[in-house]
């Protein structure tokens, strides 16, 4: 009998499954696809040669991650590359705000009225930067908070709604900038918590940076993989698991699927019925004949690139996804061009380019069109330099992964309380109503993204209720 079988081969799974393989369990992972990674793949999506993300591209949350952290990846090929810049967020007048490594280069991209205020609102938290991504990363109370007094300074600022966050900010450089962060995880800038949500990807930005992987996430999901062989560990992919019965006999079992799933497969009945899920995204993945024509110097320099206007703009596109069921006019939409550092991904002279922005849940429309023409206002000549395409709509991402549901690629909304209490109002998120079974997908704390926290933090319920039964 196996002592763990963990169900989905993302971040999560793969990380629940290395750290109990890393205190000496034996674990089997079952993968519905002919690959792992979830999240965290790589693909020749448009034409040979040419690398694509189709999921997960920028990694200030991987990078800044405590479970990734103590983890030798590095040593099983994971190489993080820093773009010059993080983050830009270019306007139509040819200039940018950006997010840089270094706070003084941001602020005073934010104009001179805001730049105090904004180095105020970072620098507190800056030193005791790894204290703090540990114990909110832990919420709710997985482990006893490291330094209590700064968490709770951080949910001082960051529980209210960004917009009222933003409020210190005199001028819309700063204010669009941080509306942009919000709309990462889709969140309704009036939301609670979401001026924490802003405040995350800042200070990781001037932590360590929002760098990508060296040959595309799937680099992420490899290290993880081979460390898990490394440890003994087994995994089988093409495996989709419909049924408990469909598993070996296992003493826990850790589900990286959607508590909808979870509940089919585990017989749950309505245990998650008041889970919700969010809007869906509308993903492109360029092949360019060269680098995009920003205006602005510093979108050139950038990992990351974000388009929107400003606030209003950003405001108007996530309610017209989110509330209105309707795909926005002008879409807010985040890029990513990891040419400008890893020149693995695409054949000399070109480049790949990954766009998406927000559209309804499970929306059938095709919003290319809409994309290009934002893209347009900021990099005249765009369109020109486009040699294939490949699009993914929700019906699309959610083909090729049943976590987003509706296309929802955060697998669940991160808004209301189901921001930090996920999937269910409890204090115990990763346990379920069965004793031997457990999920750790991003529809638990602290939610989307490529950190493995999730699966760290279940990894942790798994082997309490293991060492209590020996
Ligand atoms: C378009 C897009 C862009 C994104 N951009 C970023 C980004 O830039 N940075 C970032 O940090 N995050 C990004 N994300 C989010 C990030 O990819 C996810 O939050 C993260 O991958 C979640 O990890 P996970 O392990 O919980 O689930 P997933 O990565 O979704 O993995 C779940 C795995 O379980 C498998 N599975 C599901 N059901 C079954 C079953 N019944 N049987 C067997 N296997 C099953 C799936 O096939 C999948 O491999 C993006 C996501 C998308 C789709």
């Amino acid at each position: 009998m196996l002592d763990v079988v963990v169900v989905g081969a993302g971040p999560n799974g793969l990380t629940a499954a290395v750290e109990l393989a890393r205190r000496g369990f034996s674990v089997a992972v079952f993968e519905a696809r002919d690959t792992v990674g979830g999240g965290a793949r790589t693909e020749e999506l448009t034409l040979p040669g040419f690398r694509h993300d189709p999921c997960s591209a920028a990694h200030p949350l991987g990078i800044n991650s405590p479970a990734f952290r103590a983890l030798p990846l590095e040593r099983y090929g994971l190489e993080w590359l820093q773009p010059e810049l993080p983050m830009a967020h270019p306007f139509t007048d040819g200039t940018a705000a950006v997010l840089s490594r270094s706070v003084a280069e941001t602020a005073a991209s934010f104009g001179p009225r805001d730049a105090g205020p904004y180095r105020r609102l970072v620098e507190p938290f800056l030193p005791k930067w790894d204290t703090l991504v540990r114990d909110f990363m832990s919420l709710p109370l997985t482990s006893l908070p490291r330094d209590p007094v700064t968490l709770a300074r951080f949910g001082l600022v960051g529980l209210p709604p960004s917009a009222l966050l933003t409020r210190r900010f005199h001028d819309e450089r700063a204010k669009t900038l941080f509306a942009g962060l919000v709309a990462h995880v889709m969140a309704p800038l009036t939301g609670l918590a979401t001026g924490a949500v802003g405040l995350v990807f800042a200070l990781a930005a001037h932590a360590r940076g929002w760098p990508v992987a060296r040959g595309g996430s799937q680099s992420i999901s490899d290290a993880l993989t081979a460390y898990l062989k490394d440890l003994g560990g087994t995994v089988h992919t093409d495996y989709e698991v419909k049924r408990l019965d469909d598993l070996p006999p296992a003493r826990a079992y850790v589900f990286d699927t959607s508590p909808t799933a979870l509940a089919r497969i585990a017989g749950f009945g309505r245990y998650y019925e008041g889970y919700r899920y969010g809007p869906g995204v509308f993903k492109v993945d360029y092949a360019l004949d060269g680098p995009v024509p920003w205006i602005a110097e510093q979108a050139r320099v950038a990992g990351t690139v974000q388009i929107g206007r400003d606030s209003a703009e950003i405001g108007a596109a996530l309610r017209a996804a989110s509330k209105e069921g309707r795909a926005p006019d002008r879409p807010f939409m985040i890029t990513v061009q990891p040419g400008v550092v890893d020149p693995t991904r695409a054949p000399e002279g070109k480049q790949v380019f990954w766009a998406y922005g927000h559209v309804p849940s499970g929306w059938t429309g095709d919003l290319t069109d809409a994309m290009e023409r934002q893209l347009e206002r900021f990099a005249p000549g765009f369109r020109d330099r486009v040699l294939a395409r490949a699009i993914a709509g929700p019906p699309e991402l959610a083909a090729r992964n049943a976590n987003y549901v509706g296309g929802d690629i955060a697998s669940g909304a991160v808004s209301g309380l189901q921001i930090l209490l996920r999937p269910k109002l409890t204090l115990s998120p990763y346990t379920t109503p069965h004793p031997a079974v457990f999920i750790c997908s991003s529809a638990t704390p602290p939610g989307p993204g490529v950190h493995g926290m999730s699966g760290h933090n279940a990894a942790k319920a798994v082997w309490r209720r293991l060492r209590q039964q020996s």
